[in-house]
């Protein structure tokens, strides 16, 4: 029987490229949406075209009802979650002073609550089965901070915190929870920044290049897989060595 891989916000960027990955692992996959579009269309034949199973559910991680609602979808489809992958995030950027109290709650709910939403209605599956994988998607923002960046940091840092504590809560039921936390990588997310700032950001790498979601999603692998069975409660960044 193949593993199920449940992966949020999967439709484009290193969302997407986890599941892939993954599927390519032999998981039978399922992604969560928030807006129906071409890109989950897409997503969800590539997936398929690997001869796994691709199960699509709709839903905002922020809102606790949505996320009961997609469990319970995955559950019925697949009967299992073997690997969680909280990836659903957003930014907001903008200096605190300018700051609306909006654009900071937005950006908390969507990342951390949905991180906790999701999670508090896999877990109770996962402690039965005594076995699974959480994989969190923090930033190396959550390590370092960044002007411009409170609300999104402040949302990567408690993703952090949670990764920890949660880590400690369920060992003994042989589930692992890890973080990665990526540095700047190609998607949706990074692309509207301008050029000259891109290449300021390029100088701070010492392996001189801007990440992939491919190098994302080869650590999560690795965190979903045997190889990492001794391994729980840790941050791996993957940022070219942006945060040494
Ligand atoms: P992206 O291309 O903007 O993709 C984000 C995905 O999350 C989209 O599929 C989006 O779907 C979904 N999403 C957003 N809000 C959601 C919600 N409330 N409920 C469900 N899905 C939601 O971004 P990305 O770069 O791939 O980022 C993926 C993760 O990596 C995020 O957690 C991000 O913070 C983290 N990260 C990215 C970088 C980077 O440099 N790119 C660096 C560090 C960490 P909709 O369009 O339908 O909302």
């Amino acid at each position: 029987m193949n593993k199920v891989a449940f992966i949020t916000g999967a439709t484009r960027g290193i969302g997407k490229q986890i599941a892939i990955t993954l599927a390519k692992n032999g998981c039978d996959i399922a992604i969560n949406y928030r807006t129906q579009n071409e890109e989950l269309e897409t997503t969800k034949k590539e997936i398929e075209e690997l001869n796994v199973k691709c199960f699509t559910v709709q839903g905002d991680v922020s809102s606790f009802e949505d996320c009961e609602k997609m469990i319970k979808e995955i559950i019925e489809e697949f009967g299992k979650i073997d690997i969680l992958v909280n990836n659903a995030g957003i930014t907001k950027d903008t200096l605190l002073m300018r700051m609306k109290p909006e654009d900071f709650e937005a950006v908390i709910d969507v990342n951390l609550v949905g991180t906790f939403n999701v999670t508090k209605n896999v877990i109770p599956y996962m402690l039965k089965q005594k076995n699974g994988r959480i994989i969190n998607i923090s930033s190396v923002v959550g390590i370092s901070g960044n002007a411009g960046q409170t609300n999104y940091s402040a949302s990567k840092a408690g993703i952090i915190g949670f990764t920890k504590s949660l880590a400690k809560e369920v060992a003994s039921r042989n589930i692992l929870v890890n973080a990665v936390a990526p540095g700047f990588i190609e998607t949706k997310m990074t692309e509207i920044l301008k050029d000259d700032v891109k290449e300021e950001i390029n100088k701070t790498i010492p392996l001189k290049r801007i990440g992939t979601p491919q190098d994302v999603a080869n650590v999560v692998k690795f965190l979903s897989s045997e190889d990492s069975s001794y391994i729980t409660g840790q941050i791996i960044k993957v940022d070219g060595g942006m945060l040494i």
